[in-house]
């Protein structure tokens, strides 16, 4: 049962979107998927007086290569993320991450956009968004803003989006030939949220790994370590200190406490890199 009557606007453009946002009555919730934000409103938790749907909006729902970069539009839903062979062969570690989430029928109907924007700490995405250097393309009827992934995501559900503002597009820059990666989570049951995740790039010698789902936004690590003469006990000794380090802040909930959280960053930054050079394959140690 909806825990409240609302206005519902389904657009086809995005001009008319941005004004419905602007413009609309009380509080206005953009409907993407649905997955997030319609239980919220049947537990009463979210009560908007106006929905925004996306799902006719054209023009967000697409993947583009732009040379250096792929764009995705807000709109691509995960299945597609999951399978779209330029997504695939430039990010792996973003199809990876895709598949992970949850189960076939949240993959169909979630979207790339609305997890970003939803901010859940363990989701999927943000570690990987972070890792790689992705930016964010936010438009209102007053202009638009890039604001990089590093700085998008602020707390637990908290991102730097406007009122106004939607997120429409994500470019996520290509890593080098040379570059190796990995995505790894750990969750207690297959199809439920990560408990904490981790993603890294490791290029000429250099490891660059985020951290999700121990504290309420990604954390980003670049540890002191060359591995251009491969990974040594030590090198993994002090990215794993690394990734303990810098998850002072972590939360506990009724899946684990702060603690055991600490723990699991040190553990799946590991693996993480292991994972990225060939050493594992992510799966349970
Ligand atoms: C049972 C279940 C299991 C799940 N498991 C996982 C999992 O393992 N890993 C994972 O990462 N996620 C998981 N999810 C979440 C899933 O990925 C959702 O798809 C995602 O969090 C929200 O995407 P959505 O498109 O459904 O957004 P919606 O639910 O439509 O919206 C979510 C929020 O984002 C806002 N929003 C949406 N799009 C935009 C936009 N373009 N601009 C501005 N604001 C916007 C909405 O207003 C709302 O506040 C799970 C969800 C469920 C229900």
């Amino acid at each position: 049962m909806l825990a409240k009557e609302f206005e519902f606007h389904a657009p086809e453009e995005l001009d008319a979107a941005l004004g419905v946002l602007g413009n609309g009555g009380g509080i206005v919730k953009v409907l993407a998927g649905g997955m997030s934000l319609v239980p919220a409103m049947n537990l009463g938790l979210v009560r908007p007086d106006t929905v925004l749907s996306l799902n006719h909006v054209r023009g967000l729902d697409q993947v583009e290569d732009r040379g250096d970069s792929i764009a995705i539009g807000a709109m691509v839903r995960h299945d597609r993320i999951a399978a779209d062979p330029e997504i695939g062969s430039a990010f792996p570690l973003l199809a990876t991450a895709a598949r992970a989430i949850g189960d076939v029928q949240i993959r169909h109907r979630g979207t790339f956009g609305g997890s970003l924007a939803h901010a859940d700490p363990a989701a999927d995405y943000l570690p990987v968004m972070t890792v790689l250097g992705a930016t964010l393309r936010l438009r209102s009827s007053d202009g638009e803003r890039i604001v990089p992934a590093r700085e998008f995501f602020v707390d637990i559900m908290l991102t730097d989006l406007g009122r106004d503002e939607l997120l429409v597009e994500v470019e996520v820059p290509k890593q080098p030939d040379s570059a190796r990666s990995a995505y790894v989570r750990l969750a207690r049951v297959e199809g439920s949220f990560a408990i904490v995740n981790a993603a890294a790039v490791v290029d000429e010698g250099k490891a660059a790994i985020a951290i999700g789902g121990a504290t309420g936004a990604p954390v980003l690590i670049e540890p002191d370590v060359d591995l251009s003469g491969g990974l040594s006990e030590e090198a993994l000794e002090e990215i794993g200190d690394s990734a303990y380090e810098a998850t002072d802040e972590a939360f506990g909930d009724l899946n684990s406490s702060a603690e055991y959280r600490r723990e699991l960053a040190r553990v799946f930054a590991r693996r993480a890199v292991q994972t990225a050079l060939g050493q594992r394959d992510g799966g349970p140690e």
